[in-house]
């Protein structure tokens, strides 16, 4: 197949998956992330299946906000790393999708990609494995989403909230996303070669995997053309092997290739046969999207919390939620109706089955993460 084609293809997956993950998370602005609402951001991201490790095997807990079908997309997503590298980067991520957007839309206008200078380039890569380890160790240490106010994609998120409040919580993650987008106008996939703490992770994940794209010295005419169309820069037509961590598996450089058997995908355990660009792509979709439909079969993918029912029992006052009605409250912290009403300094005549969502746009000042506290 053409690279064109391929290309267009690959594309146009992207841009679904942009569609549809924008959809839920404005979604989640307007219904809430209750029980009947839509899902977070957060918990559509692979990366707080990650940042929940820690929290799962001390605690037996998830972080606040991630669910068990957010550490479903994640082990799915190690899956993925570990048959075909990062091709999650090339084929499923939005935000890298976003940024792609950017850059074909930078090539449009100037008719060139930029590079960025070899010599800063080559430590550049390695501020994403920094930013990983930072995030790591200080969400597991805090056991918080601690990254959530600098993590660009949490940003983008809560775009459908309005500017200001994007602003008021994530103002350093939005910048760090307009700096992506404006980034990657001029350098491809700037944030997933520079910052991107999962693309960082599912690259050493990638380590593991027998899958490699392999180039015949015989055959090659050294035309080059493969190491023009990377996306991430690495000089294919140098190499015997491309092992880097840095490839995204997005198959340019397969199908650009204008000789038969110069550049092929293969599996080290099945050393000699070789895989078509469009079968990774493919292989690519039904890993994840199958991987989805397993965790659906076995009712374990949950991206939004429990029903408050006459069972639920909170203790700490940091679990109580925005989208729970005065009511829920009042039954799970397993205190009487008109003691939340009086300690959190609700009207009276607000009724009881408004969410504190809603409290908060009644009244003037009312904060709900104060008035919670006053629940102790
Ligand atoms: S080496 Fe090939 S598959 Fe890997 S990122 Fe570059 S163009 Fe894509
Ligand atoms: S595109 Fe194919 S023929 Fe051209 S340099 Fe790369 S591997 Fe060789």
């Amino acid at each position: 197949m053409k690279r064109k084609t391929l290309s267009l293809i690959r594309i146009a997956v992207l841009i679904l998956i942009i569609i549809d993950i924008t959809f839920e998370a404005y979604m989640h602005q307007v219904k809430g992330g209750g029980p009947e609402g839509s899902p977070s951001i957060h918990a559509l991201c692979p990366f707080g299946g990650l940042e929940s490790l820690l929290s799962v095997f001390t605690a037996g807990q998830l972080l606040d906000k991630i669910y068990a079908g957010t550490m479903a997309l994640f082990i799915i997503s190690v899956v993925l790393a570990v048959v075909l590298r990062r091709s999650f980067c090339a084929w499923i991520c939005p935000l890298g999708g976003l940024q792609e957007l950017f850059g074909r839309a930078g090539r449009k206008i100037f008719n060139k990609s930029f590079k960025v200078p070899v010599s800063a380039d080559r430590y550049l890569r390695y501020l994403k494995y920094l930013v990983l380890a930072l995030v790591l160790i200080l969400t597991w240490k805090t056991a918080t989403l601690w990254f959530s106010p600098y993590d660009p994609w949490a940003a983008y998120g809560h775009l459908g909230e309005g500017l200001a409040s994007v602003w008021t919580e994530f103002a350093i993650g939005f910048i760090i996303l307009l700096v992506s987008f404006a980034g990657s106008f001029f350098y491809d996939r700037f944030f997933c070669k520079y910052m991107c703490p999962m693309g960082a992770f599912l690259g050493i994940v990638s380590k593991l995997s027998p899958f490699r794209i392999k180039r015949s010295e015989a055959i090659c005419i050294n035309c080059n053309l493969c190491t023009k169309v990377c996306p991430v820069n690495i000089d294919v037509a140098r190499v015997e092997t491309v092992k880097s961590a840095e490839c995204i598996n997005c198959q340019e450089c397969t199908s650009v290739c204008p000789k038969d058997g110069a550049l092929v995908n293969e599996f080290s355990i099945a050393k000699g046969r070789t895989v078509k660009p469009l079968v990774i792509g493919l292989v690519t979709l039904v890993i994840f999207f199958g991987g989805i439909g397993i965790s659906k079969l076995t009712g374990s993918y949950a991206l939004l919390p429990q029903p408050i029912t006459e069972e639920t029992v909170i203790t700490d006052v940091d679990s109580l939620k925005g989208y729970m009605t005065i009511r829920e409250i009042s039954t799970a912290m397993g205190m009487a109706l008109d003691e939340v009403y009086r300690r959190m300094e609700i009207p009276e005549n607000i009724s009881a089955d408004t969410t504190m969502k809603d409290v908060s746009g009644m009244i003037d000042g009312f904060e709900f993460h104060t008035a919670r506290e006053k629940l102790k």
